[in-house]
């Protein structure tokens, strides 16, 4: 790096020496309009913004590379850099210009971060912003995490690699601080936003102090954080990086809340991507359940509502308080409400930035407008019975002294910024007023001053002038300047003229000259104090936020349930799942056909469903359907179904699709196996657990043992609520060994030689034949499919349990290579079907055969899409 030395030029001596304290982040240097940035800093801009690179001068005997970014548009290239994961320290000049020697001093204000963002521009209004800590160790972790724009900060500790990584994918945080010292995890490797920082931030001695220091408290045992050493300690780190990078009081951030893993619906990272809650598979927000629930009307709603989806709860107390409030509002006054919360600005960030002393005119009027829809919301929950909402209707309660107060201060639609003034009202401040009145009334002076000069000496000449350099004066012509009366003190001699001033002009330039800075720097100083003020009433403003929040989530979840007919499920304490005319919630938003309900019923005698069906028959559509309105239960949402009942639900798992993410450089094999697993040695009788065709990964006779192992071991050993679909006809068997497992088919139709799905669910197994169906909707030659025909009627004439459980004793072949292209692969196993002789070959080879084949038409009807 470049150093600072007595060689460089005085300015790039202070931009050095300040540069030095921010080797890692880009500094964003103030040279009067712009942001200039130097040296790397500058390369690495101009590179990822796409801007000039340019040099300014010399120092050093060298060329300075640098680019820059205006000040009045810098906003937009900040999110940019913030996107890519860079840090900007923001070097503002502290210093007067106008007094300084040599450059005027600057400092860094703050450092901007990607986790610790608070300006509205830099936000995404409906997802939130979180910094997130992890002490410990991937076996006994703690985590913090701080959703600085709304001072909402939180704790938990646990154990494992998976348990830490599904709270990981829960969070996704924007930042994430790991201590130098800690050995990389597989549960952060993927995640961007990952930064090193010194081990002593993590201590739990450093972080007590800091913490207790914030709180003003002796100690932290009052938020539960007595027996919890590694969250506090990774708390601590989170206090300590904003204090870094903020450089200002926080006390928007009030308490610390422990959340009690155990309190919530566990969901592992793979499952919570399977899911879709609030990202599908691709990326996108379209066709997630949060794209469907999220009707809210304000961005603090939404973030509510998306907290709740992202944290399904087991506490059926809280989800019937929820139920209730729905309930209450369905009977009449969501859609008032709504119309009330539509008005709201989102004052849980605007508070956040009072909190920070970042709050902007704009923001201020926001909350105003907020305040003024107060009582009009006060009277839309005026009388309601029901306690959660009139908890929040008193929370919610008009504000008059604020609300008075800011309407006072401000003027109706004040600018973006501060900066030139023109937000506060008048009549505000008498002394504000004053000074603007002077400056206002200046012209009408100076001319009034000049009439009443002449009349009084009788110099026509005379007129009442201003310079920079001067100041206000008298000017008199030379040949009338010997009638200039006695008080008339001489400034300056011109050629043709003599320039005077007077005691009284001198008192009105003393008054007016620097009227408008004094009257912008009174503005100033108001709109600080106002901004104090209002941070003087953080707490109530903070419950307000809240509570608006929590209103429009639960007003949205109940005009989903009036628009798209969701039933209020029935949360109670016998086990079990049931279901009547459940809809999968999005796929029945995007079908063009009318969607097919389905039954599910679960309890302790049926335990496990093998479900089996053609492909695109509807499986995996049902399965997904059963966990979403599990999960829809649990945030205490009504439900796409005629009825439903839950008991207690501890998990959700789910092992879904063979077209898994090899983004991370895992085989399909290697992913399967190691979710397998992990559902295995985590699940228990109150889970749910989604199975979508194990073992396909690998060779036939693997796969079917592995998935009758693993289907055996939830049935019998965990007793979880299994949903098992499968292609290999062979499970369903399963149900003849184990009295609680069912089977159960999508059902479907032949129809003139083609296959019309009809999305039922009807108990049983699934006709096999469709397989060939299918088959030949993708194409494969009919002597072939006749040949399979054959084949599979010979193979189900010697059926029976028997021939399945021997396979696990049967040797394996050999493990197949990476799947060919389709049309290869099909031409080849079309060959090798073509040369068998049906009375010769083994049913295990003529096993293997057939699945091979079975894997290559589903993945070419799969491609070939829904025929109905
Ligand atoms: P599978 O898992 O059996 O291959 P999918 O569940 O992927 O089948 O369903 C295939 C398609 O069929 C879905 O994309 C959806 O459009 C449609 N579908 C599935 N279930 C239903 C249903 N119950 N009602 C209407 N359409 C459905």
């Amino acid at each position: 790096m470049t150093q600072a030395s007595p060689r460089h030029t005085p300015m790039m001596q202070q931009y050095l020496r300040i540069k030095a304290d921010y080797p890692d982040v880009l500094m964003f240097y103030r040279m009067g309009d712009f942001y200039e940035l130097f040296y790397e800093d500058a390369r690495r801009a101009a590179e990822l913004l796409d801007i000039t690179l340019t040099q300014r001068g010399e120092s050093a005997g060298a060329p300075i590379p640098m680019a820059g970014v205006p000040v009045h548009s810098y906003e937009g290239y900040l999110a940019r850099l913030l996107a890519r994961g860079e840090s900007v320290a923001i070097c503002e000049q502290t210093g007067d210009p106008a007094s300084s020697k040599g450059p005027v001093e600057r400092e860094v204000v703050r450092v901007v971060t990607p986790g610790t963002l608070t300006d509205e521009a830099l936000l995404q209004e409906r997802r939130s912003n979180l910094l997130t800590a992890v002490a410990g160790s991937a076996e006994h972790w703690g985590l913090a995490s701080l959703e600085l724009a709304a001072g909402r900060y939180s704790v938990c500790e646990g154990r494992g690699e998976s348990a830490l990584s599904a709270e990981l994918e829960r969070l996704a945080p924007a930042e994430l601080l790991v201590a130098d010292d800690l050995a990389d995890s597989p549960a952060w490797a993927e995640r961007s936003g990952v930064k090193r920082r010194p081990p002593w931030h993590f201590e739990f001695d450093a972080a007590q102090r800091t913490l207790t220091e914030h709180f003003g408290t002796r100690d932290l045992a009052g938020f539960g954080l007595a027996s919890l050493p590694l969250a506090t300690a990774a708390a601590g780190a989170v206090m300590e990086y904003v204090a870094d990078t903020q450089r200002s009081a926080l006390p928007h951030i009030r308490h610390v809340h422990v959340e009690q893993t155990e309190s919530a619906i566990a969901i592992d990272a793979a499952s919570r991507r399977n899911l879709e809650l609030e990202t599908n598979l691709g990326g996108g927000d379209a066709h997630t359940l949060a794209a469907v629930l999220d009707t809210t009307v304000c961005g603090m709603g939404s973030r509510a509502l998306r907290r709740w989806i992202n944290r399904p709860l087991k506490d059926q107390d809280e989800l019937r308080s929820r139920q209730n409030a729905i309930e209450t509002l369905l009977s009449g006054g969501h859609a008032g409400i709504r119309d009330c919360l539509r008005r709201a600005a989102d004052v849980e960030r605007i508070v956040a930035r009072i909190g920070l002393g970042s709050a902007r005119p704009r923001d201020l009027t926001g909350l105003r407008e907020t305040l003024a829809m107060l009582p009009d919301l006060c009277a839309c929950l005026d009388g309601i019975d029901d306690p959660k909402l009139q908890s929040l209707a008193e929370h919610a309660a008009p504000c008059p002294a604020i609300a008075e107060h800011l309407s006072r201060a401000l003027i109706e639609q004040p600018p973006v910024v501060i900066r030139d003034g023109g937000v506060i009202a008048e009549g505000f401040d008498a002394e504000l007023d004053e000074l603007r009145a002077l400056s206002r009334n200046a012209d009408g002076f100076l001319t009034e001053l000049e009439q009443r000069e002449r009349e009084a000496t009788g110099i026509s000449t005379l007129k009442v002038s201003y310079n920079r350099v001067h100041g206000f004066y008298i000017e008199i012509s030379r040949g009338q300047s010997e009638q200039a009366p006695e008080h008339y003190i001489r400034r300056q001699t011109l050629k043709g003229a003599e320039r005077y001033i007077t005691p009284e002009l001198k008192e009105f330039e003393d008054k007016v000259l620097s009227a408008r800075e004094r009257a912008l720097a009174r503005e100033k100083a108001l709109y600080e104090a106002l901004v104090g003020w209002l941070a003087e009433r953080l707490p109530r403003l903070m419950d307000l936020a809240a509570a608006l929040a929590e209103l429009d989530a639960l007003a949205a979840l109940a005009e989903r349930a009036e628009t798209l007919n969701y039933q209020r499920p029935l949360l109670d304490s016998n086990p079990g799942i049931s279901i009547t005319a459940g809809r999968h919630p999005v796929v029945e938003q995007s079908t063009d056909g009318p969607f097919i309900a389905n039954d599910i019923s679960l309890d302790d005698d049926r335990r496990m469903l093998i479900i089996t069906g053609p492909n695109m028959g509807g499986k995996s559509t049902y399965m997904r359907q059963v966990a979403l309105i599990t999960l829809m239960a649990h945030i205490g949402s009504f439900v796409p179904a005629d009825a439903a009942r839950f008991g207690p639900i501890d998990r959700i798992f789910t092992r879904i699709g063979a077209s898994d993410d090899l983004a991370g450089g895992r085989s399909t094999f290697m992913v399967e196996m190691t979710e397998t697993a992990n559902i295995l040695h985590n699940a228990t009788h109150e889970s749910l657990v989604l199975l979508d065709e194990i073992g396909r990964g690998t060779s036939t006779f693997d796969g079917l043992a592995l998935a009758w192992a693993t289907a055996e071991a939830l049935c019998e050993r965990i007793g979880a609520y299994t949903l098992f679909a499968t292609h290999y006809f062979e499970m369903t068997a399963l149900p003849a060994h184990h009295s609680r497992a069912a089977n159960v088919h999508l059902e479907a139709a032949e129809h003139k030689e083609r296959i019309v799905f009809l999305h039922s669910v009807r108990e049983g197994p699934a006709s096999q034949s469709y397989g060939l169906q299918v088959a030949a909707l993708a194409g494969v030659p009919a002597p072939v499919l006749k040949k399979a025909r054959a084949k599979l009627a010979q193979l189900e004439a010697n059926d029976g349990p028997a021939p399945q459980l021997s396979l696990f004793s049967a040797p394996a072949p050999a493990p197949q290579a990476e799947p060919e292209p389709a049309s290869e692969a099909a031409a080849a196993l079309v060959e090798q079907i073509a040369e068998i002789d049906p009375d010769a070959i083994s049913p295990r080879e003529a096993h293997a055969l057939i699945y091979e084949w079975r894997a290559l038409i589903d993945a070419a009807a799969k491609s070939s899409g829904r025929v109905g």
